[in-house]
């Protein structure tokens, strides 16, 4: 029976270890390996598919146990964080040489996914945002990137602002304060998926404070030092990179809730959340990982401010004026590695030979970068070129002293470039020496004993030796050598003049890879002192990038730079394009359409068959909107617009299925929040609003919608619909106009024209529709025939409301017909039918009438037939 063992000290270790990281995997440093036990090793082995095996497998209960080499762990840490789990790294803090008893073990690190700096799946141009909140009467919003060194902080006005703010810069972990708003955390777990965590530092104000500026309101003071508070007590170090904190307001830009953002799938893709089919994805032609980044904030953040927004067109037109510079620009911009994270990497001390010489690359960049602009001499560029400042001491040193190819490791030496220091030119000269010395050995060695195939090797175990091949042993006279190594087909040997120099070298080898690796610490706390001037560079050229991407746009797809004028609100947009569609059907094959809203109109009522584009006519306009306000040019030969302070959509039927909202509860929410919040400088897109109701309360309340728009707010609004009885609304608000896309029929075969047209459709169109998307043909007659009996039903229901004077029989007729709707897929039905026809009213009293309904209906029931 196997005996119950008591705790080893190591497992003693491990649990008081773990006792203080719960949540997390807890990777504990076993010489080359990171090990985990118990419940961490039974869930790790299933998600990163490696083998459980178990430590005392003879005990009464065995530990599970699974672990990573060290050299690989950096993947396994990567798909936990992925998967949303946080991995604790604990090392061996003491040297096991040197240890007495256990060797002292320390979490050194917390990986959380808020806090990720370095992994496979960080993509280069998106952000890594971790935040937390604070709340009194508003809500104060803290994040930043811990792998670009960005912070900011902002307050905002309601909880739906702060979820949309949250959503906009796509957070991945938010902190909160350990147990307090309980019920906001549960919200925002459930509506954005974030991953939660709660903050317990201990860290003194006087540590936290140096990222916190004194004159920003208390309230976001206490966000951000959550923020930095929950960073030092993850990542246990000084967070030299991280930029002192700004702040700003939401309101300073144009607002566009969460569903805005979907719906108009700026940055992801309605159908699978992918750029692919975005205006992202349209817009990027940024050639660094900073530009694509800012491209992606500028994006959700367009701008509402005339003058920043003239700034911005104004340089986008410079480099449309200046063809060559700009290409030259693109050219050195492609070189211009990441230079943020970067910045990151110098402070977290986990920088390598090669990211310096990138660094050292991209900063050679930027004297070529400031001398082209400044070519193009026009005075736009001022600001720029002033914050284009050359760290020229850093290039110098990094080209001085690292080798042009180094290796991943900073460790194994072969990093340090020869001349830079004397001491390691001494090292290497003993090492080259010796290395020297060992092959004119080897030659005397042949020479004297007559053995050609005589070789010098080395190995780690035995160091240097001379090998000689069994078939030429007799040659060697005995005792010449002494025997170290006997192998099939050879003999080793060494001398003590061999080992000798092999002691010298191997020195001179160890004493030079510590050397470099203190020169390398060095060089890289030289570096470290210019953080700041390297993450002030990346944010200028990441934002010429962004300028010259959007140039490029313009001049690929034939934009045009758009006028705004704050003292009208007339909107002109000349032969418009949807940018994406645009791309994706060719420009040969988009119908551009016009968008006119004249001082006074504030309603545009589309009309049109589904299918036939009104969607893509209101996203068009938007998306216009959205570029010409972040300082892009726009799909349009003429567009003249209005500044406009906010975006609401109600456009497509999406179900909230994780946040447990039907399709009609989503679609009244979105329309109650640009209702209540829409202003007469805003826009709102409302596409089929109440499709998600029955025929009558959907139109009552798209009615009432209009109306509401019409009366109490005088937002530009376009109001697409299949409801053709809202047309007539025109003729009742005076601000309203109808519109329509244009489709006609060929050959009993529908043709979309995608043209926009004065006045209302003449009919929906939907059978037709149908027809295209190759439903059976008698389905098809069979919808006709419902349409007609439908149709009739309404025009009796019309003309008895008008009192209209009609004549009995042409009533029976339309009565007759709606009756055959009903009845026609009755076998049983038939011979009653044709009686009904056969009977001659004229001839009949009401009481015979009467008595033949009733035996008419007995006979239905009889047969079971349905009535
Ligand atoms: P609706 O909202 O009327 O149902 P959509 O706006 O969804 O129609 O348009 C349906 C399809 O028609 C789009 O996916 C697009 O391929 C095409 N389309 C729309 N507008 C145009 C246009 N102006 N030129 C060419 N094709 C268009």
């Amino acid at each position: 029976m196997p005996q119950k063992t008591k705790m080893t000290p190591m497992m003693e270790q491990y649990h008081s270890i773990k006792s203080n990281y719960t949540d997390a995997f807890l990777f504990y440093r076993l010489g080359d390996f990171y090990e985990m036990f118990h419940e961490d090793a039974i869930k790790a082995s299933k998600i990163l598919e490696l083998t459980l095996t178990s430590r005392n497998k003879n005990a009464d209960e065995p530990i599970p146990m699974c672990g990573v080499p060290y050299h690989s762990a950096q993947q396994h840490i990567d798909t936990l964080i992925e998967k949303g789990y946080k991995v604790a790294i604990c090392e061996q803090v003491e040297d096991p040489k040197e240890a007495k008893g256990m060797v002292k073990r320390e979490v050194v690190q917390l990986i959380t996914p808020g806090t990720v700096i370095e992994s496979k799946n960080m993509k280069a141009k998106e952000n890594n945002y971790l935040s937390a909140i604070y709340i009194d009467e508003s809500y104060h919003l803290a994040y930043a990137d811990l792998s670009t060194g960005e912070c900011k902080v902002t307050s905002l006005n309601s909880k739906e602002d702060l979820l949309n703010e949250l959503f906009s810069i796509h957070s991945k972990e938010i902190v909160f304060p350990e147990g307090e708003y309980l019920e906001l955390q549960n919200e925002i777990e459930k509506n954005l998926g974030l991953y939660i965590s709660t903050y317990t530092s201990k860290k003194s104000e006087a540590e936290l404070d140096k990222h916190i500026p004194v004159d920003f309101p208390i309230a976001q003071q206490t966000a951000l030092s959550h923020l930095v508070g929950y960073l030092y007590e993850t990542q246990m170090r000084s967070l030299d990179h991280l930029q002192e904190a700004e702040n700003y307001e939401a309101a300073h830009f144009m607002q566009m809730g969460k569903a805005a953002k979907r719906n108009l799938e700026l940055t992801e893709s309605l159908r699978d959340g992918s750029r692919k089919g975005t205006l992202l994805w349209l817009l990027d032609e940024t050639k660094t990982a900073m530009g694509g980044r800012l491209l992606k904030k500028w994006i959700n953040q367009p701008l509402i401010q005339k003058k920043e927004i003239e700034e911005r067109l104004d340089t986008v037109a410079s480099l449309l004026n200046h063809f060559f510079e700009r290409i030259e620009l693109v050219d050195h911009l492609e070189n211009v590695y990441d230079l943020e994270r970067l910045a990151g990497r110098i402070a977290f001390g986990n920088v390598n030979g090669r990211e310096l010489k990138q660094l050292n690359y991209s900063l050679n960049e930027i004297p070529i970068i400031k001398e082209t602009i400044s070519l193009m001499n026009d005075e736009i560029w001022e600001k720029k070129l002033g914050k284009l400042v050359s760290v020229r001491h850093i290039s110098t040193l990094i080209e001085g002293a690292i080798m042009d190819e180094p290796p991943q490791s900073i460790t194994d030496g072969e990093l340090i470039k020869d001349g830079f220091n004397s001491k390691l030119d001494e090292y290497r000269d003993a090492m080259r020496n010796g290395k020297k010395w060992i092959a004119e050995l080897e030659k005397k060695e042949r020479d004297k004993t007559g053995i050609r195939n005589l070789k010098i090797g080395f190995n780690k175990v035995f160091g240097y030796y001379i090998e000689i091949t069994k078939s030429h042993l007799q040659k060697l006279p005995e005792g010449t050598y002494d025997r170290k190594q006997t192998l099939t087909n050879a003999e080793r040997f060494i001398t003590p003049e061999l080992k000798e120099k092999e002691s010298l070298i191997l020195e001179a080898e160890e004493k030079s890879k510590a050397l470099e690796y203190s020169l390398f610490l060095e060089i890289r706390e030289e570096v470290k002192k210019e953080l700041e001037a390297i993450q002030s560079l990346a944010k200028v050229i990441a934002e010429i990038d962004v300028l010259q991407s959007f140039a490029s746009i313009a001049e690929q797809y034939h934009y045009t730079r758009p006028e705004f004028h704050s003292t009208n609100e007339e909107i002109e947009i000349k032969d418009g394009r949807h940018p994406v569609v645009e791309k994706v059907l060719g420009e040969q094959s988009y119908v551009p359409n016009d968008v006119l809203f004249n001082q006074d109109v504030d309603i545009l009522l589309i009309t049109g068959p589904n299918m036939s584009g009104k969607s893509t006519y209101m996203r068009q306009l938007a998306l216009t909107v959205v570029m010409a306000q972040m300082g892009s040019f726009v799909p349009a030969k003429k567009a003249s617009l209005p500044l406009f302070d906010k975006i609401f959509t109600r456009i497509g039927a999406m179900d909230d299925l994780i946040g447990g909202q039907s399709t009609f509860m989503v679609e009244m929410m979105e329309a109650n929040l640009a209702l209540t919040q829409a202003t007469r400088k805003s826009l709102l897109l409302f596409d089929e609003i109440g499709r998600g109701t029955a025929t009558f309360d959907g139109m009552a309340l798209a009615e009432a919608i209009i109306e509401y728009v019409h009366e109490n707010i005088g937002a530009k609004t376009l109001f697409s619909t299949h409801y053709h009885e809202l047309t007539e609304l025109e003729t009742r608000l005076n601000r309203l106009k109808n519109i329509h896309v244009g489709a006609i029929e060929e050959d009993g075969n529908l043709v979309f024209l995608h043209k926009m047209m004065e006045g209302s459709a003449d009919k929906s169109y939907g059978i037709q529709v149908a027809k295209l998307a190759g439903l059976p043909i008698s389905l098809l007659s069979r919808a006709e025939q419902v349409l007609s009996v439908l149709e009739n039903k309404n025009k009796i229901k019309e003309m008895d409301t008008e009192y209209e004077e009609i004549s009995r029989s042409e009533k029976e007729t339309l009565k007759e017909n709606q009756l055959s709707l009903f009845s026609a897929q009755n076998p049983n039905e038939e011979t009653v039918l044709n009686e009904i026809k056969d009977i001659s009213l004229i001839n009949l009293t009401p009481l015979e009438a009467l008595n033949t309904i009733n035996r008419l209906q007995g006979k239905l029931n009889e047969d079971g037939g349905r009535v």
